[in-house]
């Protein structure tokens, strides 16, 4: 089955993205919306998984999630932007998949074993069905679309894995129908948070957000952990353990040397620095906030692409279902 690599990526709905998904995929995704056809989803299907009890919030993330990606550069024009829901073949091929995958297999995979001890605080003891089997539906979002190339991060290759699997069994059993598709490895690193957190994340409270105003970005990073053995500005300072040079290794490249030296050599004051980010951060996101405002008031724009990006999904989708049913002798001509 020869095909053009197509990309399949998307978004949880269930807050707005922050610098952590900025730098660690979404950058690289405009980069290669040029170089693929690309797939948006905007997952909140899977959202609910862990949501169910609050639908509220994935649904006013919806659109919040496609302003954001839309805002930092994402082309309609290049990219098909769609609501998962709103393709019921992911729903039925989550169900035909189910069958190929043991229980064991699922508790097994080390990506849904980390999430389900993170999220013990709404699953407590004994996770549901449909958060265990989220890596099915994913394999049905994968494949619904015909993706090839799946860019993800370390700790997401086990559900590429367990895809790849699915792909195996089904066209083993019923005959060559899906795509094969691979891990395309983001090199990027997961950010840290602004308190020196392995991740930053809406619910640690301790992320930027590509929409956060001046004022918030400000207040963000004046918060930010700093050497805390320094007191005084002319005591000799260690940017390794400084959060803020941490940023600064984002967003003030072209200075960094200095500003480790300087604060090395205690010359460089802490809230100086920090102003000095604030501003680096502000002038970098400029354009995407100004796209931003733009397109907050146009909602109806947001509402076209939308739209047209779903139905143009739901055709490929469509199209997969159809080889699926026949592969699977259900396609009954009645
Ligand atoms: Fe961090 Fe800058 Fe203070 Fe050094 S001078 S500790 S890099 S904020």
């Amino acid at each position: 089955m020869a095909i053009k690599d197509r990309i399949l990526t998307g978004d949880r709905p269930t807050g707005n993205l922050h610098i952590g998904h900025y730098f660690g995929s979404l950058k690289n995704r405009v980069e290669l919306q040029d170089k693929y056809e690309t797939f948006i989803e905007v997952a909140d299907v899977q959202a609910l998984t862990d949501n169910f009890n609050n639908p509220e919030k994935v649904q006013r993330n919806v659109k919040e999630i496609v302003i954001d990606q839309l805002s930092i550069g994402i082309d309609p024009k290049k990219a098909t932007i769609f609501i998962q829901s709103m393709i019921p073949e992911i729903a039925e091929l989550t169900v035909f998949y189910s069958n190929l995958v043991t229980i064991a297999r699922l508790e097994r995979n080390p990506t849904v074993k980390t999430e389900i001890a993170q999220k013990r605080h709404i699953f407590g003891e004994s996770v549901t069905y449909g958060f265990l089997g989220y890596p099915i539906s994913q394999a049905a979002d994968i494949t619904a679309f015909k993706g090839t190339i799946i860019p993800v991060g370390e700790d997401q290759l086990p559900l590429i894995e367990q895809c790849r699997e699915i792909v195996k069994k089904f066209n083993t059993i019923y005959g060559e129908t899906l795509y094969m598709p691979k891990a395309y490895l983001s090199t990027n690193k997961r950010i840290k948070g602004l308190d020196g957190n392995e991740k930053m994340g809406k619910s640690l409270g301790n992320a930027i957000y590509l929409k956060d105003s001046d004022d918030e970005i400000n207040k963000k990073v004046m918060s930010a952990v700093t050497d805390p053995k320094r007191i005084r500005k002319d005591d000799l300072g260690n940017p390794d353990v400084c959060m803020v040079a941490y940023y600064h290794k984002l967003f003030s490249k072209n200075s960094l040397d200095n500003i480790c030296a300087e604060c090395r050599g205690g010359k460089r004051g802490c809230v100086a620095c920090k102003k000095e980010l604030i501003a680096n951060i502000i002038d970098h996101f400029k354009p995407i906030r100004e796209k931003r405002k733009f397109y907050e008031e146009n909602l109806e724009l947001v509402d076209k692409i939308l739209s047209e990006g779903t139905k143009k999904a739901r055709i490929t989708a469509s199209e997969t279902m159809k080889d699926v049913k026949k592969a699977m002798k259900i396609d009954y001509k009645i």
